[in-house]
């Protein structure tokens, strides 16, 4: 069942020119219940840690939750220097970010890697996109608008990904995915980058995600925010949680993903 919401402008103020997306969640579900993977790792190093022999797993699991999400969209990197500062501030030893971002990969990849292999093996992408993916992209590109790729996964993933996914050649503004310097890539810099190169006004850009990072950076320079509050695991509805983040980070309106483009369509295009 589709269910559009609108929370803030029901429409943009100006014709739209550009679009901004995010991958994972977003378009892309290869990477669903990574959640899983980085929560119980980042207990496990705080549970380790002199205080944190104190808490109970429900408190570490609260702290954690708590960081994880309102860092989520941006690069990895940074909830892994968070890790390491909860670390310090419990008396441990951090070890470099670095070091933690490689386990969550490695556990990541394990998840995730009979995807990835049955995409290569010319299995049907579908089961891994947020329905109506395709269609979104389509109609993004019959508007006539250039269509960005911005993730805060690294960008030598998102590349391969996207070609997995078949979606590659819809992004005729670029794939744009974390750098090993991370003070090298931020999604604030992608938008700057979208609206110089563009000539653009910020209302003429639509930015789509599932994360805080990317609606409120959209929301924050005047662009119109849609929040895409899939439930990854149903791969259908709403999920609670996203959507109430994705409405205090700034979005106009949550839709669950792209099944409907029709009333999405006439929203955005009207
Ligand atoms: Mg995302």
């Amino acid at each position: 069942m589709f269910s559009l919401e609108i929370i803030r402008n029901p429409k943009p103020l100006q014709p739209l020119k550009a679009a901004i997306l995010d991958f994972d969640g977003t378009i892309s579900l290869i990477r669903e219940g990574w959640q899983q993977v980085m929560i119980p790792l980042f207990i496990e190093v705080l549970a380790e840690t002199p205080n944190g022999k104190l808490e109970t797993t429900t408190e570490l699991e609260h702290a954690v939750r708590e960081f994880v999400d309102l860092l989520t969209g941006k690069q990895t990197i940074y909830q892994c220097i968070r890790l390491a500062e909860e670390v310090a501030k419990r008396n441990g030893i951090p070890q470099e970010p670095l070091v933690y971002k490689h386990e969550y990969h490695r556990r990541l990849l394990q998840r995730i890697h009979h995807r990835l292999e049955a995409l290569k093996n010319g299995n049907n992408p579908t089961e891994h996109l947020v329905p109506g993916s395709y269609h979104l992209l389509q109609t993004l590109r019959q508007h006539g608008l250039v269509v960005y790729l911005a993730s805060g996964t690294d960008e030598v993933f998102v590349k391969e990904e996207a070609d997995l996914l078949r979606v590659t050649d819809y992004f005729n503004g670029g794939v744009y995915g974390a750098q090993d310097d991370h003070k090298t890539f931020s999604k604030a810099m992608v938008i700057q980058r979208i609206i110089s190169e563009n000539n653009l006004q910020g209302q003429e850009l639509i930015g789509f995600g599932d994360g805080y990072v990317e609606i409120e950076n959209v929301h924050n320079i005047g662009g119109f925010a849609v929040g895409v509050a899939t439930n990854e695991s149903e791969r259908s509805g709403i999920d609670d949680w996203k959507r109430k983040r994705l409405i205090e980070a700034g979005a106009d309106l949550i839709i669950p993903d792209y099944s409907d483009m029709e009333q999405l369509e006439s929203q955005i295009f009207a």
